[in-house]
């Protein structure tokens, strides 16, 4: 499958469990239409891959573009993959999809050149080529959710090791934390996840501390939310003011830990979460605070600016570079 180098649009895509989302792009990173449908994760890579063929013709259709205006196509998945082959090694949320070459029913099936990548690996490149990594030399994100993951772009380029992107969601920050998704215990994830912060402040109503979190949820704590959680810190409610506390600080130390292992020039935190204050606040001082001294004189530490659009930027971004994540 050849690029077509006279378009002047590329094709971003975010594949996840529940939904395929592609988006019609141009060179500075405007979404020119947005087809989401659902990705049918559990029925395998043929189903799949129709749905995201499927998508990407939406998408053309909904901007009134033509094939012949679409350069290419780029798309954020998770798991682990060989990427500049096609291959998926490892992807627990898609049945069949483990050691599956999706390049080739994907080039079949769509008519265009196809590039890929880890879906947080993709969203940092999107973040690095249209957000706030703008420039950056070397660039860690962070994306805060229902797991905590990470990307690194190192000289404009998307950072993998033999195979995947850097995994800092799973360095542990305390060997006697809780339990963590990928089984072993106190991960940044365990600690900082969407159930950690949840769990935080529905220990602390338990135990019987006055929350306005009792009343919103009329008791019924599992229906608690962040988003709850940063509404009520932000109308001084203590309870929830400590949940984000503790929450920043030990996002605050990962962020530390990264600043030593990398020396980044740019650590950028993304995910629906990381747009409370009092998080990112904390987050930042428990940084500053803990790495070392040279390293942290030259890092900022920024939100995201593009948000849950960073992955279809980043397919995008592929698609026009014409590289992996
Ligand atoms: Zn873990």
């Amino acid at each position: 499958m050849k690029r077509n180098e006279n378009g002047n649009f590329v094709v971003g895509i975010d594949l996840g469990g529940t939904t395929v989302t592609s988006s019609v792009v141009d060179r500075e990173g405007n979404l020119l239409s947005e087809a989401e449908i659902p990705s049918y994760s559990e029925k395998g890579v043929d189903v799949t891959t129709d749905k995201i063929a499927e998508s990407v013709e939406e998408a053309i259709k909904q901007a009134g573009k033509a094939r012949e205006d679409v350069i290419a196509c780029g798309m954020g998945a998770p798991g682990i993959h060989k990427a500049d082959e096609g291959v998926v090694l490892w992807s627990p949320n898609f049945s069949g999809w483990d050691g599956a070459n999706v390049y080739e029913p994907l080039r079949k099936k769509t008519g265009f050149e196809f590039y890929m990548g880890n879906d947080v690996n993709v969203a940092s490149f999107g973040e690095y080529t249209f957000g706030a990594g703008r420039g950056a030399e070397i660039m860690v994100m962070f994306t805060l959710g229902t797991g905590v993951g990470s990307g690194l772009i190192v000289r404009g380029e998307a950072y993998r090791g033999m195979f995947a992107s850097p995994e800092l969601g799973h360095v542990i920050i305390d060997a006697k934390g809780p339990r963590c998704g990928c089984g072993r215990y106190g991960c940044v994830e365990a600690l900082c996840n969407r159930d950690a912060i949840i769990n935080r402040a529905m220990q602390k109503v338990l135990s019987g501390r006055k929350s306005k979190l009792y009343e919103a949820t009329e008791g019924r704590l599992t229906e608690i939310t962040p988003q709850m959680i940063d509404r009520f810190a932000n109308e001084k409610d203590i309870v929830c003011c400590e949940t984000l506390c503790e929450t920043g600080f030990y996002m605050g130390l990962a962020v530390a830990n990264t600043i030593n292992s990398f020396d980044p020039s740019l650590i950028v935190i993304g995910g629906g979460i990381a747009r409370s204050r009092i998080l990112f606040e904390e987050i930042k001082k428990t940084a500053m605070e803990t790495a070392i001294d040279c390293l942290k004189e030259h890092c900022s530490i920024v939100p995201s600016q593009l948000g849950n659009k960073a992955g279809i930027l980043g397919g995008a971004a592929l698609a026009f570079k014409g590289v992996y994540a």
